[in-house]
């Protein structure tokens, strides 16, 4: 069997056919698991031989029993080494993901005789994690940060691990943590097993996956069963801040909406945003990586009680949030990486429902688009509102003379205005230097015969097409 063929056997396997410890499978079954995710019949099995495993897994795609069910089967028996540290540890970028590991191995660990977790994050009193660490401990989840002041006050020893995941590793490589994982690392059994998750392998992360890990099984999750087939991509052009609020405010009056997740750039985004929808009588509230943990609990409580509806957040915040209820996710303010976009609308489709992903770009955002279409293998549909359509005003002009800004004398390069605001820098349209504004031009008519944005903008690809690309879609208005 090979390929499709393969897949499909996998992905109908059942939970008894991937050699889990019986007392590990009662609690899969109780927590009313039928068939093992793709992610799970690949990674379990490999994992239970002992072997190291490298998993490119997108976020929402089960990843977490894949690890963690695997792990907790050493459980059963008792530890070979003596002492109270852990003897599984999982590495988190951040809190919220730390919780819900932590959570989940409390949920696949529950038949398991006295199962003791802990959960070690930055942002939370000492005093309980070193209550919990003054005691023997089966599972430890950590942020890098908070691991290491534990490290380094002697307050934590690993002799017993058996078992080091990296979860997102590629998260915590973009958040800094490379030292810290590297620190950590150091201080564990060479005879451990290595899990490195990640949504890719490749670059750094392939770089630290050959440092840490040892003749490791690689598991790629191919795009057929991605988490995002269920998500609908949509895309709606904005002409400016208050265009964009007023499609804001008919997006959130959705009749479908149950719950959202609304992104902004910034803490301070999120905190007015949250604000002003309040003002217009929605249930929102912010969740930004400035609030005390306590609060940030207590917040996230109300959302999956249903008590809030909105929630405006900012990226590292709303890493790993796991709400069945959350049928929305709208990137207010456009993420500015591709793999953010992919975490951002994991957060809406969750445990098997379908979900829809709204981002909010200006005209001058297609780069980004781009970026996110070619990462992601999907189109962003662009949509549009009735009496909300955008002007489809040119974000640039093209120069004098219809050339490129590639063939324009004294080019080098760079296009002018091509990165920053170009107009605190140019000081906005400028008669004779970079041409009139549009609708200054003769024959231009307001509303009528406007140029095609691509030709106004006088836009070239940045991107050289590769031999490895994927097939490049139709363009719509660049
Ligand atoms: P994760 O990718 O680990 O964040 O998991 C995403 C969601 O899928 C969580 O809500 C899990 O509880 C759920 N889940 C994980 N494995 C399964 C499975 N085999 N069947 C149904 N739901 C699952």
């Amino acid at each position: 069997m090979v390929g499709d063929e393969l897949l499909e056997k996998e992905t109908r396997m059942n939970f008894s056919e991937l050699g889990l410890d019986p007392l590990v499978l009662k609690a899969v079954e109780a927590a009313g698991y039928s068939d093992p995710t793709p992610v799970q019949a690949q990674a379990v099995p490999a994992a239970l031989t002992g072997a190291d495993l490298l998993v490119s897994a997108q976020t929402g795609s089960g990843k977490t029993a894949a690890f963690m069910l695997p792990s907790l089967c050493r459980l059963v028996e008792p530890a070979a080494a003596k002492g109270y540290g852990p003897r599984i540890l999982v590495l988190t970028p951040t809190r919220e993901l730390a919780l819900q590991v932590e959570k989940a191995a409390g949920i696949y660990g529950r038949e398991l005789r006295k199962l003791r977790t802990a959960c070690l994050v930055g942002g939370a009193p000492y005093g309980p994690q070193l209550k919990q660490l003054s005691q023997p401990v089966d599972v430890v989840v950590a942020t890098p940060g908070r691991l290491m002041d534990h490290m380094e006050r002697g307050k934590i020893d690993f002799d017993r691990l058996e078992v080091l995941v990296l979860d997102e590793a590629d998260r915590m490589l973009d958040m800094g943590f490379v030292d810290d994982i590297k620190a950590i690392v150091a201080k564990t059994p060479a005879t451990r097993q290595t899990m490195m998750f990640s949504a890719t392998l490749d670059g750094v992360v392939g770089r630290l996956a050959r440092e840490l890990t040892r003749d490791a099984q690689r598991i790629e999750v191919t795009r057929s069963e991605d988490p995002e087939a269920k998500i609908e991509q949509k895309l709606h052009f904005f002409d400016d801040p208050s265009h964009k609020m007023r499609l804001l405010d008919a997006l959130v009056r959705d009749a479908s909406l149950n719950q959202a997740i609304v992104f902004t750039a910034t803490k301070a985004g999120a905190e007015d945003l949250s604000e002003e929808l309040r003002d217009r009588g929605f249930l929102a509230e912010a969740l930004h990586g400035d609030m005390p943990q306590h609060k940030r609990n207590r917040t996230l409580d109300r959302v999956r009680s249903g008590r809030t509806q909105f929630l405006v957040a900012t990226d590292v915040a709303a890493r790993g949030i796991d709400v069945a209820g959350i049928s929305h996710v709208i990137n207010y303010d456009a993420p500015r990486q591709a793999e953010d976009y992919v975490h951002r609308i994991g957060r809406t489709g969750r445990a098997g429902r379908s979900g829809v992903a709204v981002t909010l770009v200006s005209f001058r955002d297609h780069q980004l688009v781009r970026n996110i279409e070619r990462y992601t293998g999907h189109t962003l549909a662009v949509t549009t509102i009735p009496g909300l359509e955008p002007t489809a005003r040119p974000s640039r002009p093209r120069p004098e003379g219809g050339k490129s800004w590639g063939d324009k004398p004294g080019y080098k390069g760079k296009r002018p205005g091509g990165s920053g605001d170009w107009k605190a820098k140019s000081g906005g349209w400028k008669e004779g230097s970079r041409g009139k504004p549009w609708a200054d031009k003769p024959g231009y008519k307001a509303g009528g015969d406007k140029p095609h944005p691509a030709a106004a903008a006088g836009l070239q690809p940045a991107h050289k097409p590769q031999a490895n690309d994927k097939p490049r879609r139709a363009e719509r208005f660049w």
